[in-house]
């Protein structure tokens, strides 16, 4: 995901900004961040989001919102500096 030489410096920006993936839902506070690179496998296996997300346990709808809503940013915010 990330280059390695510009790891570091990448990990703070995104820090900062707060991009990364929820460790835990935002509303019950279930740890999720630990599912989130098994679901984006299946999803590129090509399963939809709802047969990911019964595979892998996932059935509060609060917790569920937190996978289908996400967007990955990383690689776009990473282009910018912060000044
Ligand atoms: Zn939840």
């Amino acid at each position: 995901m990330y280059g390695s030489e510009s790891k570091g410096k990448k990990t703070k920006i995104i820090q900062v900004i707060g991009m990364e993936f929820p460790i835990r839902c935002f509303t019950c506070g279930r740890p999720i961040a630990q599912d989130y690179h098994e679901y984006e496998k299946m999803l590129k296996e090509g399963k939809t989001q709802k047969e990911a997300l019964d595979a892998l346990g996932v059935k509060r709808y609060c917790c569920r919102r937190m996978f289908i809503s996400y967007v990955d940013l990383t690689e776009l915010v990473s282009k910018y500096k912060r000044t």
